[in-house]
């Protein structure tokens, strides 16, 4: 019997009682589930495998897909309270960067910390961004494209998504990020444009 801690990425319905599950495991990276007889009513596992939910689980891998035997709930969402086009970044961003069996315990950390604060702005953004970098995608995020200076770098370059300081900007480069640019709306719409672009090269 195999154990790991996972957050339930995707779930597609199998047949009448089954459902294959996507999951990300903090020691195995992302794998398939298959979790039988999931959608009875009387279900032991039901309610600790919804999507963005965290469980410890055991499973049996034998030949083909891993299955799902116990679960036991860490955290789960009110996913009524939750901004839906969040939900939407952060899944997509799990299902189309992770490999099979590629763990990143790191990000399987960032994530469940942005899951704590209800994927509010802030905490997506940063996971987004760590996510980038982690994977290679994003060179460096800490900064001034043009100088390297490291101080003030509170605004972005539109083209190239790099970011700029106050130095620079002040001779025309860059757009302001504002006071928390974690939370800037100019950040959420260069981030979702260059993570399309990523996605599209990848
Ligand atoms: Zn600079």
């Amino acid at each position: 019997m195999s154990k790991d801690i996972v957050t339930i990425i995707k779930s597609t319905n199998y047949s009448e009682a089954d459902k294959i599950l996507t999951v990300f495991g903090r020691e195995l990276g992302k794998f398939s589930l298959f979790a039988r007889g999931i959608r009875k009513i009387n279900s032991k596992n039901r309610g600790n495998m919804q999507t963005l939910s965290t469980s410890k689980i055991s499973f049996y891998e034998g030949k083909g897909i891993p299955v799902l035997t116990e679960s036991e709930l860490i955290e789960t969402l009110d996913i009524e309270n939750l901004k839906i086009p969040n939900v939407r970044r952060v899944l997509f961003l799990l299902n189309k960067f992770l490999q099979e069996y590629d763990p990143y315990p790191r990000l399987f950390d960032v994530l469940q910390a942005a899951l704590k604060k209800e994927l509010d702005i802030v905490s997506t953004n940063k996971l987004r961004i760590i996510f980038l970098k982690e994977m290679g995608f994003l060179e460096d995020f800490s900064s001034c494209i043009y100088c390297k200076s490291s101080e003030d770098i509170k605004y972005i370059d539109e083209e190239t998504f790099a970011l700029v300081c106050k130095n620079c900007y002040s001779k025309g480069k860059g757009k302001p990020l504002g006071d928390n640019p974690y939370a800037s709306s100019t950040l959420t719409r260069l981030l979702d444009r260059y993570i399309k672009k990523v996605v599209e090269e990848i």
